[in-house]
C-alpha cells in the first residue's frame, strides 16, 4: 500500500523537512475544514486516503483495505448503487462530478458526506487516477433534516400555528392557521395578532393574558377570535414566550384549536342534560342548580327569593282523554303562556309532567310576588287552545320564599311542594304561601267565601248606621247603612273583609238587595215616627252589572213604601270611571226612577269635570284620605276646596267622610262644607242605639 504519493520522489534533507511541515499543515487544514482527500490509483487499483478521510470514515488505516471495492464497503448500502453509479459513468464520461451520500461509521453511526472528484488520463485515453476529496457535512445535514422535517410538521400540523417577533409582529402562521382563521400568509404577515381581536373580551381579560405569559412563559386558555370573514370562533390557545440562550424575549408562538365545533357539541349535551326537550324550558337539574347558586348573593344582599311549584289541575284528565299528542301540545302552550307573564330574570322550569317551577329573584318583600301569582293565576281562568280545542285547566300553586321558609334548595323546594298540596287538598287552582301568617289568610278567604253563603239565612248580617249631620243646622239628616257580619264562630266581620269576596263569587247581588230591603225598612220605621231622614246605602258596580238591578231594588223599595227620593244611593267614583257610559246609563235609569246618587270616595277616582256635569248624583262625598289631615296639610286643603267650589259650580251638595276631630269640623266649616259625616260625632251604630242618637242630639260631637 502506498502511503504516501510523493514519497517515490527522492529529496534531501531540506526540502523533506519542508515537505513534511507542508504535509502536516494540511492535515491540520483538513481536519479544520473537515474536508479529506484521496487518489485512486487505477493502474494497480491501490486506493490513498488522508487522515481526514479516516476521521471521516471512523476507521483506522490498518482496519481498511484501501481498494475502491474495500470504499464501497463503508457506503450506506441504500446509496452504493448511485456512489458506483456516479463514478463508473463520470469515469465513462472523463468528466469529474460531485456526489452527496451516506456512509456508515465503525460504530454503525451514519454520516454524510459530499464528494468531488476528477481523473487523468494517459495520452492513449487511459484511465490512470482519480483524484478526490470527501466533505463530513453530517452535522449540517442534520439540521437541515430536522428543518425539513420541522416544516413539514409545521405545514401538516392540524393545530394552527402564528408566530411572532417579539414585538408581536406576525412573521409565519401555517395552513392550519390560515383555514381556522381565513388569513393567508401575505394577508397577515407583520401585523400584530390584535387583527384577530373579536371584542369580546375585556381588557381585564388581555391583562391576565399577558401577565400570564410574562410570568410562567406561557398561557393557556380559551379565546373568542374573529376570523376574516367576520365571524367568531372559539380557540383553544397555548401561547409560548420564545427566548434565547441568552434570556431575551425573540418570539411569541401561538398554537391554536378551533374548538368551536367541540364547543357547539358540548353545548348539544349541556342542553340534553339541562333542558327538557318537549318544551326546551330548564329542567329540574338546571333548576336546583339555579337555585343553589343564586342563594349566596341574595344572603348577601339580604335578597329574597320566591320558589313557586305549579301542577295544573286538569292535565291528567287532558291525556288520559285525548291522549299524549294533545297533552303534550297543551304542556307546551302552558309553558309558553306562563313564561310570557314573568319578568327576564325569572326561571321558568319544568320538572317533569304537568309540574312546573318559577324562580323568582331579587324579590324585596312577599308583596311583590302577589301581582305575578295572580297574573298565572287569572291567565289559566280562560282556556289553554290546541286547535280547534279549549282544554280548560287550573293551577295549583305553592310558594316558598327565601330565607323565610328555608335556607336549602331542599327545603325550598319542599316547602312550596307543600303548599302545593294544601291547594290542591283545599279545592285546587289557587296559591298558598308555605308561611303560616300567609296560610292563614288564604284560609280566611276560603271560610268566607263558603260562609258568606248561608249569612243571609242563618241572619248573620246586620246593618249599622252612621249619622250624617249638617253643621249650619246642626241637626242630623240622615244616615248611611253599612254592613256586619256577625259569624258564628269568628265574630264580627267588617264589610272590608267580605264586600270585595261578594263581588268575586256573585253573591253580591243578593246580599246587596238584603241590604236594602233592611235599610229601606228601618228607615220606614224613622220616617213612620216622624223622623225623615235619608237613607244612604253603598251599591257596588257589580251590582249594576245586573240587569234586573233597577227592577230588583224598585219592587222592593215599593213594597216598603219609602219615597225614592229618601234613599240615596252611593257608587264610588272608581267604579263608574271603569266604564262611564255604562254607568251613565244606569244612574240615569235610577235617577229617573226618583232615587238619589251620590258619588263616593270622591278624589280618588281621577274623573274629569265634563263628565262630572253629566251625572245625575245629588251629592259628591270627598273621600276620607283628604279629611284625614285638612287641618294640616295644605295640599290636602286645596284639594277639598277645589272639590267644593266645582260642586257648588255644578249645583251639587258635598258631604265630607271620615271627620274624626274639631279640628276637621273647624276646618270643612271654614271652607263652607256643611255636611259631615265621622266619628266626630258618632260611629256607626245599631239601629236602636241610633234611635237613641238622635233622640239626644243636640249638634254637638264629641271626638273618639
Ligand atoms: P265607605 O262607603 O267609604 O264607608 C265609610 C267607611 O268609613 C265605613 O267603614 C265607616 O265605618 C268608616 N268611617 C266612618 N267615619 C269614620 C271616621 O271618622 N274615621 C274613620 N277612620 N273611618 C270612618 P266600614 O263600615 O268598615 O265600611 C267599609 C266599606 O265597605 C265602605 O266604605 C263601603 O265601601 C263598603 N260597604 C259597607 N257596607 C256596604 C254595603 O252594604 N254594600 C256595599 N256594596 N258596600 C258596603
Ligand atoms: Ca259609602
Ligand atoms: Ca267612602
Amino acid at each position: 500500500m502506498k502511503k504516501n504519493f510523493s514519497t517515490e520522489v527522492v529529496l534531501d534533507s531540506f526540502e523533506r523537512q519542508n515537505y513534511l511541515r507542508l504535509q502536516s499543515g494540511l492535515n491540520k487544514a483538513q481536519a479544520l475544514a473537515h474536508i479529506g482527500h484521496w487518489e485512486l490509483d487505477l493502474t494497480d487499483n491501490s486506493l490513498y486516503w488522508s487522515d481526514e478521510v479516516y476521521r471521516i470514515f471512523g476507521l483506522e488505516p490498518q482496519e481498511f483495505g484501501a481498494t475502491y471495492g474495500a470504499f464501497l464497503k463503508h457506503i450506506h448500502p441504500d446509496d452504493v448503487g448511485l456512489v458506483n453509479n456516479t463514478y463508473m459513468k463520470s469515469l465513462e464520461e472523463k468528466q469529474g462530478y460531485h456526489v452527496e451520500h451516506r456512509i456508515v461509521r465503525k460504530d454503525g453511526e451514519v454520516g454524510f458526506v459530499e464528494e468531488r472528484c476528477e481523473h487523468e488520463f494517459a495520452s492513449d485515453g487511459r484511465p490512470l487516477k482519480s483524484i478526490g476529496t470527501v466533505h463530513d457535512i453530517t452535522k449540517r445535514k442534520i439540521v437541515e433534516n430536522e428543518l425539513i422535517l420541522a416544516s413539514a410538521v409545521f405545514e401538516k400540523m392540524k393545530d394552527g400555528v402564528l408566530i411572532t417577533d417579539s414585538n408581536q409582529r406576525i412573521i409565519t402562521i401555517n395552513r392550519a392557521f390560515s383555514k381556522i382563521s381565513g388569513y393567508t400568509l401575505e394577508e397577515i404577515k407583520g401585523k400584530t395578532p390584535h387583527v384577530l381581536s373579536s371584542g369580546w373580551h375585556d381588557t381585564l381579560f388581555y391583562q391576565n393574558l399577558w401577565s400570564e405569559i410574562n410570568n410562567n412563559g406561557q398561557y393557556n386558555g380559551e379565546i373568542i377570535d374573529r376570523k376574516k370573514n367576520g365571524e367568531l370562533y372559539t380557540a383553544e390557545v397555548n401561547i409560548i414566550a420564545l427566548r434565547n440562550k441568552e434570556g431575551a424575549l425573540t418570539n411569541y408562538i401561538s398554537i391554536v384549536n378551533d374548538i368551536s365545533e367541540k364547543k357547539e357539541q358540548e353545548k348539544l349535551i349541556h342542553n340534553l342534560a339541562y333542558f327538557d326537550s318537549l318544551t326546551e324550558l330548564p329542567n329540574r337539574v338546571l333548576f336546583e342548580e339555579r337555585v343553589i347558586s343564586r342563594i349566596p348573593a341574595l344572603k348577601r344582599a339580604n335578597k329574597k327569593m320566591a320558589i313557586l311549584f305549579i301542577d295544573m289541575d286538569n292535565f291528567k284528565n287532558i291525556n288520559d282523554t285525548l291522549g299524549h299528542f294533545v297533552g303534550d301540545k297543551f304542556l307546551i302552550e302552558v309553558a309558553k303562556s306562563i313564561k310570557t307573564l314573568l319578568r327576564e330574570e325569572d326561571t321558568l322550569a319544568r320538572l317533569g309532567g304537568d309540574e312546573f317551577t318559577i324562580i323568582l329573584e331579587d324579590i324585596g318583600s312577599i308583596v311583590e310576588i302577589i301581582p305575578i301569582v295572580d297574573r298565572i293565576i287569572n291567565k289559566f281562568k280562560t282556556p289553554v287552545e290546541i286547535g280547534d280545542k279549549a282544554l280548560y285547566t287550573g293551577i295549583s300553586m305553592g310558594i316558598s320564599v327565601y330565607p323565610d321558609d328555608g335556607y336549602t334548595y331542599e327545603e325550598l323546594i319542599k316547602a312550596a311542594d307543600t303548599a302545593m298540596y294544601h291547594v290542591k287538598e283545599s279545592g285546587k287552582n289557587n296559591y298558598q304561601f308555605y308561611k303560616e301568617y300567609m296560610n292563614e289568610k288564604i284560609t280566611q278567604r276560603m271560610l268566607i267565601e263558603n260562609d258568606l253563603r248561608g249569612a243571609i239565612s242563618k241572619n248573620e248580617l246586620f246593618l249599622e248606621y252612621q249619622p250624617k249631620v249638617n253643621l249650619t243646622t246642626k241637626s242630623v239628616y240622615g244616615m248611611e247603612a253599612l254592613i256586619r257580619w256577625s259569624h258564628s264562630s269568628v265574630g264580627l266581620i267588617r264589610p272590608d273583609m267580605f264586600i270585595g269576596i261578594a263581588e268575586d263569587t256573585g253573591q253580591i247581588s243578593q246580599i246587596g238587595l238584603w241590604v236594602v230591603k233592611q235599610a229601606v225598612s228601618d228607615t220606614k220605621i224613622l220616617h213612620d215616627n216622624g223622623n225623615r231622614l235619608t237613607v244612604s246605602i253603598n251599591v257596588s258596580s257589580k251590582q249594576l252589572d245586573d240587569e234586573s238591578f233597577v227592577e230588583d231594588i224598585c219592587k222592593i223599595v215599593d213594597g216598603i213604601g219609602l219615597e225614592k227620593r229618601y234613599i240615596e244611593l252611593e257608587i264610588t267614583e272608581s267604579h263608574i270611571m271603569k266604564d262611564v257610559k255604562k254607568a251613565l246609563s244606569i244612574l240615569n235609569e235610577l235617577h229617573v226612577k226618583g232615587f238619589n246618587l251620590s258619588i263616593d270616595d270622591f278624589g280618588t277616582g281621577y274623573s274629569s269635570l265634563s263628565y262630572i256635569k253629566k251625572l245625575p248624583a245629588k251629592t259628591i262625598k270627598i273621600d276620607r284620605s283628604f279629611v284625614l289631615d285638612i287641618d294640616k296639610d295644605e295640599d290636602d286643603r286645596s284639594i277639598v276646596a277645589a272639590i267644593i267650589a266645582m260642586a257648588r259650580s255644578l249645583g251639587k251638595d258635598v258631604i265630607a267622610e271620615g271627620s274624626e276631630t274639631q279640628e276637621h269640623i273647624d276646618t270643612l266649616k271654614h271652607l263652607d262644607c256643611n255636611q259631615v259625616q265621622g266619628y266626630y260625632f258618632s260611629k256607626p251604630l245599631k239601629i236602636d242605639v241610633f234611635k237613641e242618637f238622635i233622640r239626644n242630639f243636640k249638634g254637638e260631637g264629641k271626638a273618639v
